[in-house]
């Protein structure tokens, strides 16, 4: 289907771009995309997709909004306190663009759950909080053929990696096992500026929407470390290891479970 007169003045800033277009504004409206966690990365990684008009928007999470999330989590809002967070999210997303499906997964993803709700997604934004989530995710995408961005923050630093199966490395290629749990602090103990969530959260926007157009360069084998107090990122190359049992050589793989793990990258 074309896009509607309506559609085109409402993307009009976008569709400009050449990189754009009316042809890519089209593959942003077919496209489905699941974000994982509905928090601080995943608030304007939500926002973005739903003003971009990215067709169908999943979100994923089984917590509710406390007062303690709102610092940094800018989907939700104070009206909201005790709403599950798929339901706040949801209302967010419907209220900025109503052309927007949302699909909501009101549960904790986990090994048993994980194919079946990645199923029929182009692309998943990882914005969870734990270290076990963000393997069990990169897990989950690997094995089911799906490109996601991975991010991680604590503090005023965080960190940025698309991992496209196939294409490029995996989160557990170099980050191979989950900290025990306590080694690492969480989020409560060591504390998040809101913007650095905000920063983070918006560039896997950015990278979802290069992956939908399929234009300029992804982070596949570029993992981004972000410092917000010198305001500087840096970059350092990655390999795919043969032996990774995620994304490795068959022999090496392992089959997709949930992890224990402590910390918070939130
Ligand atoms: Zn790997």
């Amino acid at each position: 289907m074309t896009l509607t007169d309506a559609e085109i003045l409402r993307y009009s800033r976008q569709i400009i771009l050449p990189q754009v277009g009316g042809a890519g504004q089209e593959r942003i409206r077919k496209g489905r995309v699941l974000v994982v966690g509905a928090g601080g990365l995943g608030s304007p990684a939500l926002l973005y997709l739903a003003a971009a008009g990215v067709g169908t928007v999943g979100v994923c999470d089984h917590d509710v909004v406390d007062s303690t999330n709102l610092q940094r989590q800018v989907i939700h809002a104070t009206p909201d306190l005790g709403r599950a967070k798929v339901d706040s999210a949801a209302d967010a997303v419907r209220h900025l663009n109503p052309g927007v499906a949302v699909v909501r997964h009101p549960v904790r993803l986990t090994a048993s759950n994980a194919p079946g709700i990645l199923t029929g997604y182009d692309a998943v934004v990882d914005g969870t909080d734990t270290f076990a989530s963000k393997f069990l995710v990169n897990d989950a995408c690997v094995a089911a053929d799906v490109p996601y961005v991975f991010s991680g923050i604590l503090g005023f630093e965080g960190q940025l990696l698309t991992v496209v199966p196939g294409r490029g490395p995996c989160y557990r290629c170099f980050f191979r096992e989950p900290p025990p749990p306590g080694s690492v602090p969480t989020c409560a103990q060591a504390g998040i500026l809101g913007p650095v969530a905000g920063a983070l959260g918006s560039l896997q926007a950015l990278e979802v929407l290069k992956l939908l157009l399929g234009v300029g360069e992804l982070l596949v084998g570029r993992l981004v470390l972000f410092d917000g107090l010198s305001l500087s990122f840096r970059e350092v190359g990655l390999e795919r290891d043969p032996r990774c049992p995620a994304c490795g050589d068959p022999e090496h793989r392992r089959p997709l479970a949930d992890e224990a793990a402590g910390g918070c990258t939130r």
